[in-house]
């Protein structure tokens, strides 16, 4: 599955965040800087209204929705890539997610300590990326070292490595994240496979008091001018309210969202950014037992679409009858669809599109 890693200064409200996200207390809020020492997983079902739609239309017994996993990442401190804090631990725990979710304080309270002694997010953000950068010249370095000997022995890979690890620090040494670099098709994989840290999207979470949460404030305005000149994106949230909500059955949540002026909770717009930061679209399979939403990056072919179920259904891959989702839903469902020649059948070259209904016939 795809996994975003939460990051940040201490005390910004990370742990409260990942707590609303999760629902569980395990990762404890304090007011105290490193309280969140292991890296703290946890699974979150990505929201969409369609899935019930669909499950409400074909008898479904149950739904599944499809998931995102949320890491809760500590110890990013200033100096963090020279050991200080909890010093390089956390390096290895950004190297595994597939996009970073930045959490900065946009809120004012005298009772929390900022780090720094003031509340400046988009300091804050530049605090963050630079040990990031500071972490990917390291790691350039070393494996440069290490790719000599490969490249004595005229190894292509390593040629290719090579080249690419020299434009990645050219670029960090003039002080910017190795994400503005432009990388050719051909180049791709080796390119994702270097695993830089600055290479990875970033979701800035802007964490606003709680009477701010509708309407921003100008620090959480800052960080989105920021995020639109970097090409990032970015979300307002209230980390307090969200923890709140977290504890709410629906219809009181629906209630205290509309008390507040909020169209929709924080974290599903959250977990919305996250999917669009990263590509993602949803298809589905849908059958009188369940309605299940599964996640694709945009763009993926049916056999690899397939694949995200089980390896078999990828391996067998024959074809894929599909529906798109406003067919099934304006034909009431898949045999209404069927009658409307709204089902199609796809082969190998056919690229998934967000909404499909999707049904595999493979060869086990
Ligand atoms: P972390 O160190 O980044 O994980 O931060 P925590 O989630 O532990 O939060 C640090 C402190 O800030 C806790 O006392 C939280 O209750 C408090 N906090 C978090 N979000 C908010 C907020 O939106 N407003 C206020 N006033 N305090 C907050």
């Amino acid at each position: 599955g795809f996994r975003m890693g939460i990051v940040g200064l201490p005390n910004v409200g990370k742990s409260t965040l990942f707590n609303a996200l999760t629902r569980t207390a395990a990762a404890q809020a304090a007011n105290f800087p490193f309280c969140t020492i292991e890296p703290n997983v946890g699974e979150v079902a990505v929201p969409d209204a369609r899935l019930e739609k669909l499950a409400e239309i074909a008898k479904s017994r149950q739904t599944i929705p499809t998931r995102m996993t949320f890491v809760d990442i500590a110890g990013l401190v200033k100096g963090a890539s020279k050991g200080e804090g909890l010093g390089n631990q956390f390096l290895a725990n950004i190297r595994e997610v597939d996009a970073i979710a930045h959490v900065l304080r946009c809120f004012e309270d005298g009772d929390v300590t900022h780090v720094e002694g003031r509340v400046d997010p988009v300091a804050d953000a530049e605090t963050i990326e630079t040990e990031l950068m500071l972490a990917d010249i390291e790691s350039i370095e070393k494996r440069l070292q290490n790719i000599v000997r490969k490249l004595k022995g005229g190894d292509k890979e390593a040629v290719q490595q090579e080249r690419l690890l020299k434009q990645a620090l050219a670029v960090l040494e003039e002080g910017k994240p190795a994400r503005v670099i432009d990388v050719e098709p051909e180049d791709a994989k080796a390119w994702k496979m270097l695993q830089l840290l600055t290479t990875k999207p970033v979701l800035y979470v802007c964490n606003v008091a709680e009477d701010e949460a509708a309407t921003g404030n100008a620090h959480s305005q800052a960080v989105a001018d920021m995020a639109a000149a970097e090409g990032n994106a970015a979300v307002v949230i209230s980390a307090r309210i969200e923890e709140e909500i977290s504890q709410l059955d629906p219809d009181e949540a629906a209630m205290f969202l509309d008390e507040m002026g909020l169209a929709e909770a924080g974290l599903d717009r959250l977990i919305r950014a996250g999917y669009e930061l990263l590509n993602l679209e949803t298809y589905f399979t849908v059958g009188p037992k369940e309605a299940r939403a599964w996640t694709i990056r945009h763009g993926t072919l049916a056999p690899q679409a397939a694949g995200v179920i089980h390896g078999d259904f990828e391996r067998g891959f024959i074809r894929a009858e599909t529906i798109a989702y406003d067919d099934f839903v304006a034909c009431g469902g898949e045999q209404g669809a069927k009658e409307a020649g709204k089902m199609r059948v796809e082969g190998k070259g056919y690229e998934v599109k967000d909404g499909d209904v999707l049904h595999f016939l493979f060869n086990a």
